[in-house]
């Protein structure tokens, strides 16, 4: 029996925040989640020590944690920072910049530095996250890589949600220049994919068509299991600095990591060809990159932590959720299919109401840029948009389901996911 836990709904309860309905059930979840969260435990004690030794084995000094100004030359704290996260990522060469904007930037540097026209590209994992369409040109956009003679197959994901190896195998021709896969779920209600199938399905591309780069969309995805597709045959990854890697404190940017001649190319489209990865300073300095890194295999365990227990608790309450609470996981998102919008807005509105910034407001649908559908997004987030704090996005489209990720703390992410039942329940929303 966690008695904190129960401490906690307890509380709620006396505040009138909570039911004692919500409570009851809150309690019972955190019952049969316990035994799952102690094994999680173990990978989060794993990464912290590998994370240690990236730091000491790259000698992280203090001299690093400073600021560099104008192009930031011989600014060795850049150059530490691409070690430690390379080591991290059991990559050969990393680069971590303030300058990538988000994760979709630095994975079209990644796309548009290793492409060219009259290459073709195939997404082997089915439609491409939201903000890569109209990178890709899926969507209509200009300067996208179609724009630029670079043609886009895709190769959709079994029923199961596995890898459609023989096709994607069978669709490689001599112009296929890059295979994409996409880890996580995203905005979508399959499975993210595990390392091990990636890593499987990089391999056999290696072997039987060894033209062809093998490219991950990583995000969601840092230090949820033991190994990075990097260390299992894929050449190049990329992702965002204000999820899982950022340890909740790096406050913007992004990163690329993989083979060193192909870490090049992104960063000489990241800056410019000749200059690549040798310029680039940080005015604010790069403290809490570092911090955020080291830090990163605890937040990434919080957030996974709460994700089980909300798994739980809304399995309880009578919604399908993926993945279940006891159920494998690749990435730190949990999708909870409600069902309605109304029930959608709700769920944002009540983990709104559970952040310690703008926790008075009220979030409402609203077109994004970058994407096709109204969106609805909750989090009063210490950095802006950042998705290793709590937060929930849901397009307001079939079947409407809420994806709900990140949390600093377990704690927090437990009290977001209870108020947000209690929102359900107090509109008569629950099944
Ligand atoms: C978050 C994310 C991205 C990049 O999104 P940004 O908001 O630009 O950082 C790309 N792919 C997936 C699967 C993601 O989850």
């Amino acid at each position: 029996m966690t008695t904190t836990a129960n401490q906690l709904f307890k509380d709620l309860v006396q505040k009138g925040r909570l039911s004692s309905t919500i409570a009851e059930v809150a309690s019972l979840t955190a019952i049969d989640v316990a035994p799952v969260i102690e094994e999680l435990s173990g990978l989060r004690d794993y990464h912290q020590l590998r994370m240690l030794e990236s730091f000491q084995e790259s000698r992280v000094s203090d001299y690093h944690l400073g600021v560099s100004t104008g192009y930031g030359y011989g600014d060795s704290a850049r150059d530490t920072l691409d070690q430690v996260m390379a080591q991290a990522l059991f990559a050969e060469s990393a680069l971590v910049r303030e300058q990538f904007v988000s994760g979709t930037h630095a994975i079209a540097a990644a796309l548009y530095g290793l492409l060219r026209p009259g290459d073709e590209v195939i997404s082997a994992t089915g439609l491409p996250y939201d903000t890569l369409r109209e990178v890709i040109g899926i969507d209509q956009a200009s300067g996208s890589l179609q724009d630029f003679g670079i043609t886009y197959r895709q190769v959709d994901l079994k029923p199961d949600g596995s890898i459609d190896l023989p096709t994607l195998l069978e669709q490689v021709s001599p112009r296929t220049k890059l295979v994409m896969f996409q880890r996580s779920r995203g905005y979508s209600l399959r499975p993210s994919l595990s390392v091990a199938e990636i890593g499987q399905a990089c391999q056999t591309l290696n072997q039987r068509h060894p033209h062809v780069l093998t490219f991950v969309d990583n995000c969601y995805g840092e230090l949820v299991e033991k190994l990075e597709p990097t260390a299992l045959g894929a050449h190049l990854i990329a992702g965002s600095l204000i999820k899982n890697l950022g340890g909740g404190l790096a406050p913007t940017g992004g990163y690329v990591a993989g083979k060193a001649e192909l870490v090049e190319k992104a960063a000489g489209r990241l800056t410019a060809p000749g200059i690549g990865a040798h310029v680039g300073s940080s005015p604010g300095g790069r403290r809490l990159y570092f911090q955020g890194l080291f830090m990163a295999p605890q937040v990434v365990y919080e957030a996974l932590a709460g994700a089980i227990f909300a798994a739980r608790l809304f399995e309880r309450l009578g919604f399908a959720v993926t993945p279940r609470y006891d159920e494998h996981r690749s990435d730190i998102i949990q999708a909870i299919t409600i069902g309605t919008a109304e029930g959608v807005v709700a769920f944002c509105q009540g983990l709104q109401q559970a952040c310690p910034v703008d926790g008075f407001v009220l979030p409402e649908p609203n077109a994004m840029p970058g994407y096709a559908d109204p969106v609805i997004m909750a989090g009063g987030t210490f950095i802006q948009g950042a998705t290793s704090e709590l937060s929930a996005d849901a397009p307001i489209r079939e079947p409407y389901a809420v994806y709900f990720q990140g949390g600093l703390s377990q704690t927090f992410v437990r009290l977001g996911a209870v108020i947000a039942a209690q929102k359900l329940y107090d509109r008569a929303l629950l099944p």
